[in-house]
């Protein structure tokens, strides 16, 4: 077998149809948005029809969809516009979001002394949703900042319960949903969320672009100042390829999403099943209900085959990750199995299978056959 590719919540293939726009969109139109002439008006009309195509997804409007470089780029600015330009002075999130929230918040806590409230988190990796509305009690503008999928485990925010309690609170609330946009249905016409961050790599798009939601009555700030591009919110020649090729892998993911998402679950039921007879003891970090393209693997080896694990499965053409990819190079062990494993789990080599509509049962079998041989 060549390539087996198991980590499709680090980053995705990019759809042929995807490329294919981008190319065209590459070749024929190089105009610059902001020009006033013919050839620049025709990629401005490609990205706002590429807008108005997101919009649709989620049952918003066009003007509330900003265009980013990535998700990274998309949690920082919320974040620090809650607390520069919203008068936010305490954030309530949890020790389990990706690096990008977690050091953002904590550069908040440094710049700007805002006050850090972290949610307990439950032994099977879900929030304590009593504590958040125990800690909602305190008066301070607040922003919340739960992502809605956990990237490593897969545990999901019950986000309409949060959206409503941060209603109920007057507390701003935003959700990193890079792990679910494209995924899964967000219908924010609904869920009374005020931010949402996606990253088109997550969903078979290209690296280097993304967007924010914000909803209309929150006026942000700009992080990069400079030109009048998104309305001034974030300043930077726009990449029309780029904006173009992931309103197409956006389009695509829902097209397909229930066929997609079909046979990933089967696929899981089917690597976790395979699992279960092949090793004695082994268990599943994070809870049953986990998202349906992630699962988390604690096997019953001994912490010094867990230093190799990788790296064999990597010389048999298998890519999996034993946490996220910033991490995967490090023997740390994951921040996020750390918030709710115990010493004696932590010490067991744990390993993230994520799933995408390209895998096979038979990668699934080769996977397992090179696992025993660890
Ligand atoms: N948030 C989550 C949950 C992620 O999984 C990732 C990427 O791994 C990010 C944010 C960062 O997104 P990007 O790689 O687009 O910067």
């Amino acid at each position: 077998m060549s390539q087996i590719y198991l980590d499709n919540a680090a980053t995705t293939s990019v759809r042929p149809e995807v490329v294919n726009e981008m190319i065209k969109v590459l070749t024929n139109d190089f105009g610059n948005p902001s020009s006033t002439y013919a050839v620049g008006r025709h990629s401005k009309a490609l990205i706002e029809s590429a807008r108005k195509m997101i919009a649709q997804q989620f049952g918003v409007s066009s003007s509330e969809i900003i265009f980013t470089s990535c998700g990274t780029e998309g949690n920082n600015w919320i974040i620090r516009s809650c607390v520069r330009d919203l008068g936010v002075k305490r954030i309530i999130t949890t020790r389990m979001e990706h690096h990008c929230t977690l050091y953002a918040v904590q550069q908040m806590a440094k710049e700007y002394g805002t006050q850090i409230d972290y949610v307990k988190v439950l032994e099977n990796s879900e929030i304590d949703y009593e504590h958040l509305e125990e800690l909602l009690q305190d008066e301070k503008p607040t922003l919340i900042s739960l992502m809605h999928v956990n990237n490593e485990v897969g545990t999901v925010l019950d986000l309409r319960r949060v959206a409503n309690l941060a209603q109920k609170y007057q507390a701003l609330f935003h959700s990193d949903t890079v792990q679910s946009i494209g995924k899964t249905e967000l219908p924010f016409d609904e869920i009374p969320v005020d931010f949402a961050v996606a990253s088109a790599h997550k969903f078979h798009g290209p690296k280097g672009i993304g967007f924010v939601f914000i909803r209309k009555k929150n006026i942000l700030k700009p992080l990069i100042v400079g030109g009048e591009q998104e309305k001034g919110l974030r300043a930077g020649t726009e990449a029309p390829h780029q904006v173009v090729g992931m309103a197409k892998a956006l389009e695509l993911s829902y097209l397909h999403l229930n066929n997609d998402r079909n046979k990933i679950v089967s696929l899981k039921e089917y690597c976790k099943s395979r699992l279960q007879e092949t090793f004695d003891n082994i268990a599943f970090n994070g809870c049953d209900e986990a998202f349906y393209n992630v699962l988390n693997i604690r096997l019953p080896f001994s912490p010094e085959k867990a230093a190799m694990m990788l790296f064999q499965l990597d010389m048999k053409g298998i890519a999996v990750s034993r946490g996220s990819a910033c991490q995967s190079g490090s023997q740390k062990p994951s921040h996020v199995l750390a918030e709710f494993l115990n010493e004696n789990e932590l010490q067991k080599p744990s390993l993230r299978v994520s799933f995408g509509h390209e895998n096979t049962k038979e990668e699934i079998d080769y996977f397992i056959e090179v696992l025993k041989t660890v």
